[in-house]
């Protein structure tokens, strides 16, 4: 009997891995085995069984971006809610979300964000919303690796339930995760179910905090959850929790060990030896934060106090894109300017921060987030032709301050070939755009309701 076939091989390729020591690899080639890893990456030709093989022309291979903070069911409201502060944004878009999301609705909005993410290099993403049952129908569908859980908040949602009941719906989603993981072996094949994302501590209380963090014990789940994104997020808190900040209510409540935390704006030099005290990770969001004019998070200050900070886009009603190459670029610049100095964040940790970081905050950094053998092959070709990729002295540089989504060629997940040529093989484009605009009208006369 002969050995099962390769999945992929990909030739011609400046191989950029994000490995711990940001090995380049030139004139390279990657095989993928029949289980969706790597198995070879070496300069040459590589002997591979795999029917399909991709070209890359001497472009560049970077791994698959993630998204670490995202809600992409709120495609359906993008640019509906614009030049305005987060608390106004809110009150705009909480009324349109109660009248109009469904699963199906939900189902939509998500995989449009699907097929954004897919077709700008996002192979990963952290979405936090309401009905995760959708977002996993469409990872299912798509390929792509969407992480999410339980979303809690004590206000009515689409899901009118009382907290108590939330609570049990969560502790019964959850006890079904590891059902759920053997059905996503194929896209989702790790820890990657076991979230609970209570939305933030001005939007619960303390005691629905501390309920919170017994289901999670009771569970092992990860925290996704939003953190010190706004100064009114900081009074709200500080009324409610007895003058402490965000961070200091999660961590008396147990709820900081091991957590994403979004946004992470306004920490105080306590705040960040908190974070880093508990191992929780932050994910910067420059895109929203500068539309919303959040402030300037820390991320310098972050890092040197050993942070692991990823990047996300927020929600694209926020944010209002996918674009983690724009968040790349926002990051870098933004921190550079801040601090006076321009060697502040080389591209080789704005990239990192794209990729493994967002694999640590994710705890999956031992599968994905870099190009190394046995991980899963989750990549993006470049096009190799593309001007603004021409010529490429340091590929770190290009990718950080010169490649946009334009330039993705070619997506791959899990070894699995999701974008060919520019082209989305797994969602059908049209209809889903179609199916969206659908939904607009309803949406609209929401808005005109409220
Ligand atoms: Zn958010």
């Amino acid at each position: 009997m002969s050995a099962a076939k390769d999945l992929l091989a990909i030739v011609n390729a400046c191989v950029v891995t994000v490995d711990a020591v940001g090995t380049i690899v030139n004139d390279a080639s990657i095989v993928v085995g029949a289980d969706g890893k790597i198995r070879a990456i070496a300069s040459g030709a590589v002997a591979h069984t795999s029917p399909t093989v991709i070209d890359a022309k001497g472009g560049i291979v970077m791994p698959g971006m993630i998204n670490a903070h995202t809600h992409m069911g709120m495609t359906l409201f993008r640019g509906l809610g614009d030049d305005m502060n987060l608390e106004d944004f809110l009150g705009r878009l909480m009324p349109a979300e109660i009248a109009v999301l469904s699963h199906e609705a939900v189902v939509a909005g998500t995989e449009l964000g699907a097929l954004e993410s897919l077709l700008g290099g996002i192979t990963t993403a952290l979405d936090m919303y309401y009905l995760p049952d959708a977002a996993l129908d469409v990872a299912k569908r798509s390929g792509m690796r969407i992480h999410c859980g339980p979303n809690l908040l004590e206000s009515d949602g689409p899901e009118p339930l009382p907290f108590a009941q939330r609570m049990a719906w969560a502790n019964e989603w959850l006890t079904e995760s590891s059902k759920r993981e053997q059905e996503f072996s194929l896209v989702n094949g790790f820890d990657s179910l076991n979230w609970l994302s209570p939305h933030s501590t001005y939007l619960l209380g303390e005691d629905h905090l501390h309920q919170i963090s017994a289901l999670a014990k009771n569970h092992g789940a990860h925290i996704h959850v939003h953190a010190a994104e706004t100064v009114g997020e900081m009074s709200l808190v500080a009324k409610r929790h007895g003058g402490r900040t965000p961070i200091s209510v999660l961590a008396d409540t147990q709820l900081l060990s091991n957590a994403v935390l979004a946004h992470g704006v306004h920490l105080n030099d306590a705040d960040i030896a908190l974070i880093a005290k508990h191992g929780a990770s932050v994910t910067h969001c420059p895109a929203s934060n500068y539309k919303l004019a959040s402030g300037t998070a820390r991320i310098v200050e972050l890092h040197n106090q050993g942070v692991n900070v990823a990047l996300g886009t927020d929600g694209p009603a926020s944010g209002n894109d996918l674009d983690l190459w724009l968040a790349m670029r926002l990051a870098g610049y933004v921190q550079k300017t801040a601090a006076t100095d321009p060697t502040v964040l080389p591209a080789l940790d704005v990239l990192r921060m794209a990729t493994i970081n967002g694999a640590r905050a994710l705890h999956i950094d031992h599968l994905v987030g870099s190009l190394e053998v046995g991980k899963f092959a989750d990549l993006v070709v470049l096009d190799a032709f593309s001007p603004s990729l021409t010529p490429v002295f340091d590929p770190h540089v290009a990718i950080v301050a010169a490649a946009g989504r334009g330039d993705v060629c070619h997506v791959v997940v899990n070894g699995q070939v999701v974008v060919r040529d520019r082209t989305a093989l797994t969602i059908d484009a049209p209809a889903i755009v179609k199916r969206v605009n659908e939904l607009t009208p309803a949406i609209l006369a929401s808005v005109a309701r409220n």
